[in-house]
């Protein structure tokens, strides 16, 4: 059985001309992993527009409401950065329940990734830095709700500390939030994740994979989680616009392969979000996030 992969074309939703969120990279993304055989044409998952119970599960109600009728403040629309426009909510409602799929599919089948995902800068009370709806703790709560899953770990590896995950998360004793991130970077104000770990510029690929080496195997084995949630961002890497660890490609490809490989051996089932990544060779971009589609399908 191929590895289960999420997409909707909603993913990629129309932007202004020139605006600096690579929103491209989502349909290439999918046109990369179909070009490369890992999903068959017309083999994508795809998820039907999450509803606005789901999204008020992580979500201020008001904030919700606000989202679905594009009628978001402009201090709020302002703090996200981008259109906050009809098409850009179906986006976040598609990619929230992008996640929500990729989990049930993980829950099924041991190991799953979205095409989307990460929007860890979305809080409680409204979204920021590019995230509209908190996916991951969308899917979580919803788990939670349900009672498909007693206990969650979010991996977050994407640069960027993450704020909103922690916010809406942290404190809950059935989740524990890992965020390894830059320390000098955005967001000015980090909210405590379970366990954060702030990294100094140009890390580099040795002492990044050393650092993992470190952690995750303990939290693994003392929280032992139902499903890991794991966010794959490549903005770490050394050419990334908004990264700052200098890691390479190779490095990236040996981070998701550790992460993946240790969830795995202890047969914990894994939902992959790509999270972000920032280049204006959208080709390349997506390239590199498909590293972690790539190395999961050698987990399926
Ligand atoms: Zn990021």
């Amino acid at each position: 059985m191929p590895l289960a992969i999420v997409h909707h074309p909603a993913f990629c939703a129309d932007m202004p001309e020139g605006h600096r969120f690579p929103m491209n990279k989502f349909r290439r993304v999918a046109e990369q992993l179909v070009a490369d055989g890992l999903v068959a044409p017309g083999g994508f998952h795809v998820p039907r527009p999450a509803p606005a119970a789901w999204a008020a599960l992580a979500h201020e109600r008001a904030y919700v409401d606000q989202v679905f009728s594009a009628d978001v403040p402009r201090a709020v629309a302002r703090e996200i950065g981008l259109p906050m426009t009809e098409a850009v909510a179906f986006r976040a409602r598609c990619a929230t329940a992008g996640t929500v799929l990729t989990a049930t599919l993980a829950m099924e089948r041991g190991i799953a990734c979205n095409t989307a995902g990460g929007s860890h800068h979305a809080r409680r009370a409204h979204g920021a830095g590019f995230c509209v709806f908190n996916d991951v703790a969308v899917a979580i709560r919803l788990g939670l709700s349900v009672g498909a899953i007693r206990r969650a770990l979010v991996i977050d590896l994407d640069v960027h500390q993450g704020d909103g995950t922690a916010d809406i998360l942290t404190g809950d004793p059935a989740v524990f939030t890992l965020s390894v991130h830059a320390r000098r970077n955005y967001p000015v104000r980090k909210r405590a994740s379970t366990l954060d770990i702030a990294l100094e510029d140009a890390t580099g690929d040795v002492a990044y994979l050393a650092m993992l080496a470190e952690t995750l195997p303990g939290i693994l084995s003392r929280f032992r989680p139902d499903i890991v949630f794991y966010n794959a961002g490549v903005d770490p890497h050394e050419e990334d616009r908004l990264g700052r660890l200098s890691l390479s490609d190779a490095g990236l490809e040996a981070r998701d392969r550790y992460v993946i490989g240790a969830v795995r051996r202890l047969g914990i089932p894994l939902a992959g979000v790509i999270g972000g990544g920032y280049l204006d060779d959208i080709d390349r971009l997506a390239r590199r996030h498909t590293i972690l589609h790539r190395v999961a399908a050698e987990f399926v």
